[in-house]
């Protein structure tokens, strides 16, 4: 394997300016690596090389003539839940595995407008519900730190994080609805950031939960992931819950002081399950930013408990609404049948997975009429609750620190998913208060388990202030130093 694709983003586009390297070189490179293991790990469902490196010889010209934009060059994966103009996006699911989009998603047109290259699509778990990536219809994917024994990658980004750290991109982009950047981020031992909601837009994503959907990257380290999400981030008339808060410079933030910072250790979050190495992890975490010069304060967010059962009612309520589009008849997988009913029920029930199917039925009961104030109207007002558990105690600090799962990567297989969901709905336990609350949170690596794999942190920061959990991740990625597989 060629060692440029070690090369973060930040290093890459100095060589590239310095004419160091070129950008058909690197892409090239990536795409090797990419017919070199993507049987092993199936990270990638479509793969758009050839397009991929006619951007790059553009790219080229661009740095010749001085022309060159923020990300010129930079070969990304893009999760396959975003819709992208004439390349097949297909949620992972087979009732839309021959969907080739006449448009292009807001986030993936900005890359593209900032000069990065897309390699192809990435997997994950269908319509992006999962936390292992092994309800996809194309088949999990394989986290690329196993070693005898397959693992997940994390879900549902699990592509997109096992591209990432597999080499097979520079970076990706994913989405984040109850923890989907972060827990395949952590697991795979690399860095992402779901940012505030309403930073990206959401127009051209294939929605799953829109109160809780947001876009985010995941990269090699806190560095690419500012670059990333410089470009990806910003209003857009065509979202109207993105915002119109301006876009700061994310890099400008990073490797700034956090003299006298504020970091909450929420007492809740030390759970029954918290594997005792994770725990062990999450204190040697707080003394690294003690050491760069932060204070550590315990804090209360109540209402952690209730989390998990507030998502798993909103999530599927908002799912089995804006899944109600998929019905044969306009686009996607269709089976005839006799009759308007018959072709709906025959192409849905054909054309989505068991998981998918148990979260519409949840959300269609927890809507209906007689159940809906007893569930979907509490779950809002719970909701309401956990986000102001958030605003009390960011009275008494700046940033929060959590572990981002309570446990390793596990084999595929292990939870036995399909049985017994409740067993992978627990994984979420640290993640999904983040997108109930609307906040930004990032998760980097922190060291290995003593079966030598990934662990990762979370830091949690108020609505649209990511230049706290930058600079905080910046130090603490410095102090952990992690070194990528
Ligand atoms: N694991 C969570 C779920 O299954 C979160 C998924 C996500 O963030 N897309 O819903």
């Amino acid at each position: 394997m060629s060692n440029l694709t070690d090369l973060t983003i930040s290093e890459t586009l100095r060589k590239f300016k310095a004419k160091e390297i070129s950008p058909v070189e690197i892409t090239k490179a990536y795409a090797e690596n990419i017919n070199a293991c993507n049987k092993q790990y199936n990270a990638y469902v479509t793969t758009t090389i050839e397009q991929a490196l006619e951007q790059a010889k553009t790219a080229e010209q661009n740095y010749m003539n001085g022309t060159n934009r923020p990300l010129e060059g930079i070969a990304l994966g893009i999760k396959d839940l975003f819709c992208t103009k004439g390349v097949r996006t297909t949620a992972c699911s087979h009732i839309l595995d021959n969907f080739i989009p006449p448009y292009e998603s807001t986030v993936t047109q900005n890359l593209l407008n900032d000069g990065a290259l897309f390699l192809g699509k990435l997997n994950l778990d269908e319509f992006a519900m999962g936390g292992s990536n092994e309800t996809s219809y194309f088949g999990p994917v394989v986290n690329p730190w196993s070693k005898e024994i397959k693992l997940v990658a994390g879900g549902s980004s699990g592509g997109s994080a096992a591209a990432v750290a597999a080499k097979m991109c520079a970076a990706a982009t994913g989405t984040d609805t109850g923890g989907s950047i972060r827990e395949p981020a952590a697991f795979c031992g690399v860095t992402g950031i779901k940012p505030t909601y309403g930073r990206c837009s959401r127009y051209g994503t294939i929605a799953f939960a829109s109160s809780l959907d947001q876009a985010g990257p995941i990269c090699k380290d806190v560095t690419d992931c500012a670059l990333v999400l410089n470009s990806m981030a910003g209003y857009d008339e065509k979202d109207s819950t993105s915002s119109k808060i301006a876009v700061p410079d994310f890099a400008s933030f990073l490797g700034k002081d956090i003299k006298g910072l504020k970091i909450g250790v929420p007492m809740e979050y030390r759970v029954d399950g918290l594997n005792p190495e994770v725990a062990d992890y999450w204190d040697k975490a707080a003394e690294i930013l003690k050491a760069a010069g932060a204070e550590v304060v315990s804090i209360s967010l109540p209402h952690t408990k209730y989390a998990l059962p507030t998502y798993y009612v909103i999530a599927p309520a908002e799912a089995s609404s804006n899944l109600a589009r998929y019905d044969g008849v306009r686009y996607g997988h269709r089976v005839e049948g006799n009759g308007l009913d018959e072709l709906y029920i025959s192409s849905r029930t054909d054309g989505f997975g068991r998981e998918v199917k148990r979260r519409i039925l949840i959300g269609t009961y927890v809507l209906s009429a007689g159940y809906y104030d007893a569930y979907y109207l509490k779950a809002q007002k719970v909701r309401r609750l956990i986000k102001n558990d958030f605003d009390s105690a960011f009275q008494k600090c700046d940033v929060i620190l959590t572990p981002t799962s309570p446990i390793e990567p596990f084999a595929i297989g292990d939870k036995k998913m399909l049985e017994n969901p409740i067993n992978m709905y627990l994984n979420d336990v640290f993640t999904v208060s983040v997108n109930l609350a609307g906040l930004p949170a990032m998760s980097l690596p922190i060291g290995l388990s003593k079966n030598g794999l990934p662990l990762g942190m979370q830091l949690i920061g108020k609505a649209f202030d990511e230049e706290t959990v930058f600079k905080t991740a910046y130090q603490l990625e410095r102090g952990a130093n992690f070194v990528r597989i």
